[in-house]
Parts: structure tokens; C-alpha cells; sequence
């Protein structure tokens, strides 16, 4: 039986969700702000969290960032603002799906099912060593999670890093915005797609402006490649 640890201060919608999650058979732990919702995920490691994004003491987003130093349980943020820069926060703190209020249980509890499903990084045997990827002096390494140009180290968030993995590893080749929504996002994503391009811009910032270089390039109406032009 997976267990669910519900962070929300709002108590009608805690206690409705518990119930939900209860009736399908879920073990339900439920936490009332920020703060005592990072302690419970960290002393009980719960299966999934819900996770409010407006909470006292600590914010969805600061809970979310804390807890993954230490943790990769799939979280899926509730978050009452239909605000892409909430969400795409939300998402580069390594959440990794979110709702907007009010939504129907019924999606909530397909979401849940398919985050379930997702293998948990480490959480069975360790998988085998990843190669390096490089490109001209750029250099991926997907064991050290690291990524550096020539001796100097550019510091990307887990999902600017996974989705350079993920261009890289086909060097060359055109990825479509729905290929990396669905690859990298991990989730059937709706709406929203860009995303997408604003992951993209912020990979290029960091990247290509910073060392003058090229390597994702704009495949007009379909998508992006990875293409090193030093
Ligand atoms: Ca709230």
C-alpha cells in the first residue's frame, strides 16, 4: 500500500483529499504548513506528497527545494494561481507534476497513479554507470551530475540538466517539443508547452551567451536539436 503524506494548511481540502486518498486505498498522513510537512516527509518518507504551494512557515517551493537534497519522492504541487512562473518554479524545484485549484479528483488521483509508477531514482539496485557526454570542450556527466565547460562548472537545476542530457544524447538529431515534454517532463502535459522554450532559454543563457558558443538550435515549427558550433 503506498503511502501519501498531504501538505496543505487549508483543513477543508486536507481532510477532503485524506478522505479520497483513503477510499482508494492509500495510507494518508497529512500535514498542516510548510514546516511540519518537511519534517514528516523527511521521518516517514512517504511513497508521494501533495504539496501546497501557499503554506505557512514554509513555502511549497522552499519545502520542494529542501526536501530534494535529501529526498526524490515524486512530488505533485497544488497551486490555486493559473500562473505559468509558479509552475515552471514549481517544476524546477524538482516537483515533479502540479495542479491547479480547484481540479477534479478524478485527475489528481490519474496523476498520482501515473507518478507511482515512475521509478524512484536509487530506489531499487543502482543502475549502471551512465557514459559522459561531451561536445567540443562541453562535458556531461550523468554520474557526477555535473556538467562543465573546459574547467569551469555551470550550475543547472536538475530539469535544465535533464533536458540538456536529453539533447545531447541525440546530437544532431531534431526532438520535437512533444518528444521532451513527454521524455523529460515524464508526464502527459497539457497545455503549457512552452515551457519548453523557456527551459530552453535559460540552457542557453547559462551555455551558449556565457561562453559564446552554440549547441541548441531552433528547428523551426518543429522543435530543437543539439548541434556544437564552438
Ligand atoms: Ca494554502
Amino acid at each position: 500500500m503506498s503511502r501519501i503524506l498531504i501538505v496543505e494548511d487549508e483543513k477543508k481540502i486536507a481532510r477532503f483529499l485524506a478522505l479520497e486518498l483513503q477510499h482508494e486505498g492509500y495510507e494518508v498522513e497529512t500535514a498542516g504548513d510548510g514546516r511540519t510537512g518537511l519534517e514528516r516527509a523527511l521521518e516517514s518518507d512517504p511513497d508521494l506528497l501533495i504539496l501546497d504551494l501557499m503554506l505557512p512557515e514554509l513555502s511549497g517551493i522552499e519545502v520542494c527545494r529542501r526536501l530534494r537534497h535529501q529526498s526524490d519522492v515524486p512530488i505533485i504541487m497544488l497551486t490555486a494561481k493559473d500562473d505559468v512562473s509558479d509552475k515552471v518554479m514549481g517544476l524546477d524545484m524538482g516537483a515533479d507534476d502540479y495542479m491547479t485549484k480547484p481540479f477534479a479528483i478524478e485527475e489528481l488521483l490519474a496523476r498520482i497513479r501515473v507518478a507511482l509508477r515512475k521509478p524512484r531514482q536509487g530506489a531499487a539496485e543502482p543502475a549502471a554507470p551512465e557514459g559522459v557526454l561531451t561536445a567540443g570542450e562541453l562535458c556531461l556527466d550523468p554520474a557526477r551530475f555535473t556538467v562543465t565547460f573546459g574547467s569551469e562548472e555551470i550550475a543547472l537545476t536538475k530539469k535544465e540538466f535533464d533536458l540538456l542530457k536529453y539533447l545531447m544524447e541525440r546530437h544532431g538529431k531534431a526532438v520535437t517539443r512533444d518528444d521532451l515534454l513527454r521524455d523529460v517532463w515524464g508526464y502527459d502535459y497539457a497545455g503549457d508547452t512552452n515551457v519548453v522554450d523557456v527551459y530552453i532559454r535559460y540552457l542557453r543563457h547559462k551555455i551558449d551567451d556565457r561562453f559564446g558558443i552554440k549547441t541548441i538550435q531552433t528547428i523551426r515549427s518543429v522543435g530543437y536539436k543539439f548541434q556544437y558550433e564552438g
